[in-house]
């Protein structure tokens, strides 16, 4: 486990590390899937952050610390994977993509359902939710089934209710499910902004709540914390969610 002030971070398993914030204001939990794709980015993130947030803390320049203080490069990233579109969690694409070199970016990845409301909602409310779509090009859309990171295979499911076309990533080989802001320690995300539904929000928890899960990995700490380790502590987590949220 290594502490800096604003992120925690701590080695999950061989190929993965999860980097927790604990910064005053919002931003996201971003995980790093260490050496798993060929070549010279050999790294894939899931849900990079924010760059600056609201209480101008800066994220992602805090994250890279968090980073290469376990020798862990972000220019090594080469693949960036989006749980969804909220500028929490991707907004820090954009550095990323420029400051690689020009002829080998990392490639960008959302579901095709989220690229899609990304492009609606662009159009509207660009500035209100700070969707730049020339700088967070997706170069490939993900859709539901497995996608291989080298030795890692992972189930993209696509889990809709916080937003159109959020996605959460289960690695049955581990049991460790990355939720996104689907569901919390406790709690699930909001469906009150633009694109949210209960109802679509609630099939995905019954499926998600049917997956063999040891470790749940969510985009967001609450008051209960981020991890949820334990297939019972999994469980009982669901039930309560089913109980007092969907
Ligand atoms: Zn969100």
């Amino acid at each position: 486990m290594a502490f800096t002030r604003y992120y925690q971070a701590l080695k999950i398993t061989d190929n993965l590390y999860g980097f927790f914030w604990q910064g005053r204001g919002n931003n996201c939990n971003a995980y790093l899937f260490t050496d798993v794709l060929e070549g010279e980015r050999p790294h894939a993130i899931v849900d990079p952050g924010h760059t600056i947030n609201e209480f101008r803390e800066p994220c992602f320049k805090q994250l890279a610390a968090a980073m290469q203080a376990l020798d862990l490069e972000p220019k090594d990233i080469g693949l960036i994977l989006n749980t969804h579109a909220h500028p929490d969690h991707c907004a820090a694409g954009e550095i990323l993509t420029q400051n690689a070199s020009k002829t080998k970016p990392p490639f960008i990845a959302f579901s095709a359902e989220e690229y899609e409301y990304m492009r609606e909602v662009g159009e509207k409310f660009a500035g209100a939710l700070g969707l730049s779509l020339e700088k967070l090009e997706p170069f490939f859309l993900l859709g539901e089934g497995d996608l291989k990171l080298g030795k890692v295979t992972l189930k993209v499911l696509l889990t809709p209710g916080h937003t159109p076309g959020s996605l959460c990533l289960y690695w049955p080989e581990e049991k460790i499910l990355i939720t996104g802001d689907t569901v919390f320690y406790g709690s699930v995300g909001r469906t009150d902004l633009p694109g949210g539904s209960l109802s679509q929000l609630q099939e995905s928890i019954d499926r998600l709540a049917e997956l063999d899960v040891e470790c749940l990995l969510p985009g967001h700490f609450t008051e209960y914390g981020s991890i949820i380790q334990g297939r019972e502590r999994v469980k009982r987590n669901f039930q309560a969610i089913r109980m007092f949220f969907v």
